[in-house]
């Protein structure tokens, strides 16, 4: 393994039913970086996140965590090895408060198989644990307000924040900005350079301007494939990486 790495893919493959989604591909994500995956529609961006986070088992290569093969295991093992991936809004309890929704964030690893409620008294033992991550994700104001009426962007910082109640080292975040306006996108990359603080972060994203500004390396994927890997710099004056945005 390349001394530093935080989370590795070596020669990852994933075929869909005799497409190949993913195709040879190998990455190093460095212990503390922020680092971009970024390609056209259809480059594999979402796949290989998949393969990354355990949510998909790849065809074959190998996906390591800190030099550990994480790619044989399920996707709690994962988290419980300290990767975790931001939760889709979906996964947000519309019907709970926001604060609730960190609780029962914060309480579900911890529950035994089998163990449908937990102890009221164990729920609020969490609860510094709760308005700290609310602080940290700028929701501190709206901790008693139901999830369903949160803004879309407020709805981001939420997931943002269900995915810190594991206390990741390595956090992935799929698209934070998609669907805001330009105010939530400020919010969110000052959100991302926070969380980023003793984390490594990855992140799938198609806002370039975010890109530029939150990574400090990237690698683009196109049919695929790794199509260029490096700073944002080196990335955007690869002819092939132009030829490929031209293209799309
Ligand atoms: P991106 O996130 O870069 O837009 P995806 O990883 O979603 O790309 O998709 C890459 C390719 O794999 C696309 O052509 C897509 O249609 C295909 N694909 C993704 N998931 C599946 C699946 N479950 N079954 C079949 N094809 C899939």
């Amino acid at each position: 393994m390349t001394a530093g790495a935080a989370l590795e893919a070596r020669h990852l493959v994933k075929d869909f039913r005799g497409f190949r989604a993913t195709n040879d591909v190998s990455l190093q994500i460095r212990e503390g970086e922020i680092h971009a995956i970024i390609g056209p529609n259809g480059a594999g961006k979402t796949t290989l996140f998949n393969l990354l986070s355990g949510f998909l088992r790849p065809s074959s290569g190998e996906v390591r965590l800190h030099g550990e093969r994480i790619d044989t295991l399920p996707p709690y093992a994962i988290v419980r090895r300290g990767l975790s991936r931001s939760f889709q809004i979906s996964s947000v309890f519309p019907s709970l408060t926001v604060r609730d929704n960190v609780l029962v964030a914060l309480e579900s690893p911890t529950r035994l198989p089998g163990q449908f409620w937990t102890p009221l008294a164990r729920l609020e033992a969490l609860g510094p644990r709760a308005d700290q991550i609310l602080a940290d994700v700028g929701l501190a104001g709206a901790h008693s307000r139901l999830a369903a009426d949160l803004s879309h962007g407020e709805k981001r910082q939420l997931e943002i924040g269900l995915s810190l109640s594991q206390d990741p080292r390595v956090l992935l975040l799929d698209e934070p900005t998609s669907g805001m306006g330009s105010e939530g996108i400020g919010r969110v990359i000052a959100l991302v350079r926070q969380v980023a603080r003793g984390r490594t972060v990855v992140l799938v994203e198609h806002n370039m301007s975010v890109v530029a500004e939150l990574a400090d390396r990237i690698t683009v994927l196109q049919y695929g494939q790794v199509l260029a890997s490096g700073t944002y710099d080196e990335v955007r004056r690869d002819p092939r990486v132009i030829e490929a945005y031209l293209g799309e």
